[in-house]
């Protein structure tokens, strides 16, 4: 069986099942600043999930593309990958644990035929907080699960949530599955004998945690189940790596072409490889460029490692032929497919720049390294700032000489970096108000509300002003953002920033301390820099801003704003210049 029979499967099993299939969203979240990558399927469905009534109803399945990384560094074994893809249902308020555990066994013996022997079963053993998981455990038992193959464990292995410190949350149940053909599968199940693979899992969201810390019942209780397709796929087939699954083995395949060397003597290096050029594919597709910020950082990690790797095995100017044989297993990703160019493109250049300064850069880590026992803070930063080296890799190659990077160290650095940078960029923008007339004090107001706005409408609220440059005849504002802006988002802020002029808003000035200026949510820079008081102008509950001013009183003065320019200002910064007519 391969990945796109088991998907179909998978889907087809829960469809008959009534249960309505919802899409597969992109990589970026779109309604979540807490996180960088949708890492599960659950996680683009959250709202439905504390309670909101989803349009197509309580039974919900996917398959989702999913990028964890959190376990970036653990890549290199058989079976964690930066990106994989989950099979997901729903129930939101239907059916309960019973019944989905019963579903799921279903799916695994009468569907996909994995013999009962070769199964077992994690419940959670309660605590103060919430019982012992019973249920599952008598619904395992009468499947025909045998009582020394059902494991309890506690908090950190069984039992999911809450997200944030309050909200739903409950026990979850694994099933796991004897890999080995070698050795007989054994009578108990030994949640740490690494040969049992979990298969996939049930979380059974059932208890809200309220401010008080209590786990009170859910009045909605919610069926999550997630499992990983590669780990199936591989069980299925009898296999022991993952890597030799249909998802991987044409990749694997072309690194031993291009670099003329054998998987079997290259594993670490070539599954690094092909994990990291995969997910990058995906990543790119999904609208990222690599930046040294958010998920332009991670992806400028992934491929710098992967580079690396590559230089292990004696290749360079290969992540774009890697990158080929990505796009025949998934041609049911049609974004994937759509943005091919420009995934060859990003890789190629990424590749590039790095290589450009590696050489030096690993001369320079020897020199550094060599009869020392931890790498300097400093030699870290300069390693990072000048040759482009991921701290992340830093750290894993110290590693393989055993040593140590001084991380305190580097964040200082980096940190006084960080500060020089910003400096900069408000001196620049002082001096970039060229005068105080009329017209330069309305487009500054402007583009506090155009600041706003495209943290409205882009969806994060990480942007900041990178700069910024105001004459009388028009407002330019540089901010952190990775891609060109579409028309459309175009059209949306403009909006916005016109919305809020024609409600005549007074904008408001007060005095406060920084820490009063971030409970308020204003946006500003808050590392220590500001002094006791801060000056902060705020447009109703639409924008508050740390800023010297001078604004004028009320936004109906300013007339009708446009952008006329959007554009790349540098790597992962956007520029903007804006009007009022
Ligand atoms: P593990 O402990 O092995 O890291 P997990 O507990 O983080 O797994 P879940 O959060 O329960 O996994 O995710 C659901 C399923 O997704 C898992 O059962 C597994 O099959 C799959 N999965 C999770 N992380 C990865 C990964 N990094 N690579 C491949 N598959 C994964
Ligand atoms: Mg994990």
């Amino acid at each position: 069986m391969d990945r796109k029979q088991l998907i179909k499967k998978y889907l087809d099993f829960f469809k008959e099942k009534e249960h309505k299939e919802i899409s597969n969203a992109s990589l970026v979240p779109e309604n979540d600043p807490t996180t960088l990558f949708t890492g599960s399927g659950v996680e683009t469905i959250i709202p439905y999930v504390l309670g909101q009534p989803h349009p197509l109803g309580k039974r919900l399945t996917n398959v989702q593309r999913s990028v964890r990384t959190g376990d970036i560094e653990e890549v290199g074994d058989s079976y964690h990958h930066t990106l994989f893809e989950m099979i997901g249902n729903w129930s939101l308020g239907d059916y309960w644990k019973q019944e989905a555990v019963k579903m799921t066994h279903e799916f695994f013996t009468k569907i996909l035929g994995i013999p009962q022997e070769r199964l077992a079963a994690t419940c959670f053993k309660g605590d103060e907080d919430a019982p012992k998981d019973i249920e599952s455990e008598q619904t395992y038992l009468k499947l025909g699960f045998p009582k020394e193959k059902i494991a309890f464990l506690g908090k950190e292995d069984n039992f999911w949530g809450p997200a944030g410190k309050t909200g739903p949350c409950g026990p979850n149940t694994e099933m796991f599955y004897w890999k080995l053909n070698s050795i007989p599968i054994p009578k108990v199940f030994d949640v740490n004998d690494e040969n049992w693979l979990e298969l996939g899992n049930n979380v059974l969201m059932q208890y809200i945690k309220n401010e008080k810390g209590e786990f009170k019942e859910q009045e909605q209780k919610t069926i999550d189940f997630g499992g990983g397709v590669e780990r199936i796929i591989v069980t299925l087939n009898g296999l022991e790596d993952n890597y030799e699954a249909d998802m991987w083995k044409p990749i694997i395949e072309k690194i031993e072409k291009v670099s003329n060397k054998k998987y079997e003597d290259n594993k670490r290096a070539m599954r690094i490889i092909a994990d990291h050029i995969k997910a990058s594919a995906f990543i790119i597709a999904d609208g990222v460029t690599p930046s040294n910020t958010d998920q332009g950082y991670i992806l400028r990690r992934l491929i710098r490692r992967a580079v690396r790797q590559g230089k292990i095995l004696g290749i360079k100017n290969f992540t774009k032929k890697i990158a080929e044989p990505v796009f025949e297993i998934y041609d049911d990703y049609l974004g994937l497919q759509e943005h091919k160019e420009n995934v060859m493109k990003e890789l190629d250049k990424e590749e590039n720049n790095f290589l450009a300064t590696l050489e030096k850069g690993l001369t320079k880590f020897n020199k550094f390294a060599s009869d020392k026992k931890e790498l300097s803070g400093e030699d870290a930063f300069l390693l990072y700032q000048s040759y482009g080296f991921p701290i992340e890799m830093t750290e894993e190659m110290a590693k393989e000489k055993g040593i140590k990077v001084d991380i305190k160290g580097f964040n200082k650095k980096f940190g006084e970096h960080q500060d020089l940078s910003r400096t900069a960029a408000e001196g620049k923008f002082k001096s970039g108000l060229a005068d105080d007339s009329e017209a330069t004090t309305k487009l500054h107001t402007a583009t506090h509300l155009l600041m706003a706005a495209l943290r409205i409408v882009l969806k994060d609220e990480h942007i900041v002003q990178k700069g910024s440059n105001i004459t009388p005849e028009r407002a330019r504002l540089d901010f952190n953002f990775d891609r060109k802006m579409t028309g459309e988002e175009k059209k949306q802020v403009e909006d916005l920033v016109n919305a809020r002029i024609q409600c005549s808003c007074e904008i408001i000035h007060e005095e406060m301390t920084p820490q009063e200026a971030k409970e308020k949510g204003a946006i500003g820079v808050f590392d220590g820099k500001y002094g006791d008081k801060v000056s902060v102008y705020s447009v109703d509950d639409f924008s508050s801003e740390i800023c010297a001013g001078p604004h004028v009183k009320n936004t109906c003065e300013l007339g009708h704003f446009k952008i006329k320019k959007e554009e790349s200002s540098s790597s992962g910064v956007r520029r903007i210049k804006g009007v009022l007519e």
